[in-house]
């Protein structure tokens, strides 16, 4: 485990970090708005001391490994290897992959190969001819073919598995990465999922091929109206439909340099604008985005174009997508066809000028919305119809009260009356019938605002907040002495405290190595209190202020703890215990008003 720790320490998270997202300076720390959950607050805080991350909406914490584990959705040894590589160190071979990595390996390696034969099949053998001469039909041309690796899969279903067999691969390898399925005519041999049909390899965005889908193609397979038109490869331990997006391997950069996306349905859509020239787009293969895929795109651009079947644009499944990234702080925009072609592929080969005019008009994704909804509703060119309005409003507000800015809400509001031309009054009184009430979480951070908390629960925060000062103070070891342990009692403190204590008694007090030597129950309450302080420089002076809040509490406990004792003792009618009683109180009372 040596290399693991030699690998942390050549890594600094914050750079880590800051290379995969935004993070602005917060006092000691480094903060942003948070990958793991939706946010409009940052909470989301980076340790430089610690070397750690900490979210305090999700709680998402950990290292620089978790951080890769969690955001790139490595496993332990690829963000070994990622840091090794990163950081120019070589991993030994003693650290070798654990059986899961193994298998992802063989995997990817599985799906390379079989790429390749497929790719092969399609531009250098006799048997691709039909699919090739269909794919120039489509206008796909032989850069693009190459580029996105574009396949054949052999008429033969036993071909594929032969040739994985061969490479070495076992069949349950073969069967596990959904390419080769046991045939129940030929008992032992492996049938090919995607026989006879153009195959299009899926990569993840780190560009590890990981699945196929297979194209039907014209004429070729028997029986092919009862055939799906694409089939795709099923869930397996490297390929996850929800997480993953054709082409951002290929397309990411553009992405990133156009700060825009655009969103097609399938593979077609994304081949005919990218060899046109435009380059910034992924397909979803599908209708609907999956959050993880909003969160995938946010990573590389703040704006989406969504060009999106129109009958498509009007269903809940597209307001589920436009609210996920909406929600996700992206700006969403539609491409509009104006119904002159059915999708971004057809648009591209009949018209590119046009295609390229309306990709620089696209709708803010409200426009979009209603005017989908108007041109789902009206029949011919009459007017609209009561019932056809009625049906308008109602599925477009389902929509537009999802809006979260209010200026913006109200301008589509007032916008769809005049549309509709009903009155606003009656727009916006459906529109409230129909508005949620959502509380956006708020961050935590700095000094805690504690007025209106009972006096356990002040305490409990106020010693984690005067605990945090004191480790984040340059020499902590200064206040690691009995007389502050006395103002701790709540039990996580105090143990967090002893622990300090006999830490610093062996050195310099540093809180990283600090982290390394807790328990494991302690390790999470010492990085919470320890990450909430943020400003650096006036530790001492927060620390004595706190002390003097802390004994103030303990004060008016005391005093509460007396006055019970006193009722008590005047219900028995104890007259001297009682004299002694109020005595203690006014002297108790009196220090209280000083401080
Ligand atoms: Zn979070």
């Amino acid at each position: 485990m040596d290399q693991i720790e030699e690998l942390k320490q050549k890594t600094d998270i914050v750079e880590l970090i800051s290379s995969f997202m935004p993070l602005k300076k917060a006092g000691r720390n480094f903060k942003g708005l948070c990958p793991f959950h939706s946010e409009k607050t940052p909470s989301f805080m980076v340790s430089p001391q610690l070397q750690i991350f900490k979210c305090f909406g999700c709680d998402a914490a950990g290292d620089a490994i978790e951080f890769l584990r969690k955001y790139e959705r490595m496993d332990f040894w690829e963000a070994a290897e990622f840091l090794a590589n990163r950081a120019g160190v070589k991993l030994k071979k003693t650290l070798s992959a654990g059986p899961d990595e193994l298998l992802r390996k063989k995997l990817y390696d599985l799906h390379r190969q079989a790429g390749d034969f497929y790719h092969f099949l399609l531009v250098r053998h006799s048997q691709g001819k039909t699919a090739l001469a269909y794919l120039n039909n489509r206008g796909i041309k032989s850069k693009a073919i190459t580029a996105f690796k574009i396949g054949f899969s052999s008429l033969d279903p036993l071909a594929t598995a032969k040739f994985l067999l061969k490479k070495k691969f076992t069949k349950e390898e073969i069967i596990t990465s959904g390419l080769g399925l046991p045939s129940s005519y030929q008992p032992g041999e492996l049938f090919d999922r995607f026989r006879g049909r153009l195959v299009f390899p899926l990569h993840d965005h780190r560009g590890n091929p990981i699945a196929f889908s297979g194209r039907l193609i014209p004429g070729l397979l028997k029986n092919e109206e009862k055939l799906g038109k694409y089939i795709n490869s099923p869930e397996t331990p490297v390929y996850h439909k929800s997480r993953n997006l054709f082409g951002l391997w290929l397309t990411k950069e553009n992405i990133k340099k156009k700060n825009q996306a655009l969103v097609v349905e399938g593979e077609l859509d994304l081949i005919s604008p990218w060899q046109a020239g435009v380059k910034n787009v992924v397909a979803l293969k599908g209708t609907a985005f999956t959050q993880d895929q909003v969160r995938l795109i946010k990573r590389f651009s703040d704006q989406l174009i969504l060009a999106l079947d129109e009958d498509a644009a009007g269903d809940r499944a597209a307001l589920r997508s436009f609210q996920l990234a909406q929600g996700e702080g992206l700006e969403v925009r539609a491409l509009d066809l104006r119904g002159k072609f059915k999708d971004p592929d057809e648009a591209v080969q009949k018209n590119l000028e046009f295609f390229k005019k309306a990709l620089k008009k696209t709708l803010p994704v409200w426009d979009y919305v209603i005017k989908t909804m108007i041109k789902k509703h009206q029949t011919g060119k009459k007017k609209l119809s009561i019932e056809a309005k009625k049906k308008i409003l109602k599925e477009s507000l389902v929509f537009l009260t999802q809006i979260e800015n209010e200026v913006e809400k109200d301008y589509y509001l007032r916008k769809l009356a005049r549309l509709l031309k009903v009155s606003q009054l009656a727009v916006l009184q459906e529109a409230q019938k129909l508005s949620s009430k959502q509380a956006p979480f708020l961050a935590e951070s700095g000094p805690p605002d504690l007025a209106k908390e009972p006096i356990s629960l002040r305490r409990e925060i106020t010693e984690g907040y005067l605990l945090g000062l004191i480790f984040a103070f340059s020499s902590p070891a200064k206040y690691l002495n009995k007389k502050t342990n006395s103002l701790f009692k709540t039990w996580r403190y105090q143990r967090l405290f002893n622990q300090a204590r006999s830490f610093a008694k062996k050195g310099k007090f540093l809180p990283g190595k600090f982290l390394a030597s807790l328990d494991p129950e302690l390790k999470n309450p010492f990085v919470e209190i320890f990450i909430k302080v943020q400003d650096q420089g006036s530790e001492e002076k927060e620390i004595s202020c706190t002390v003097k809040v802390l004994e103030g509490l303990s004060l008016k406990e005391e005093l509460e703890k007396l006055s019970s004792e006193l009722a008590l003792a005047e219900k028995q009618g104890l007259e001297n215990k009682v004299r002694k009683l109020e005595k203690k109180f006014t002297a108790l009372a009196k220090n209280l008003s000083c401080s």
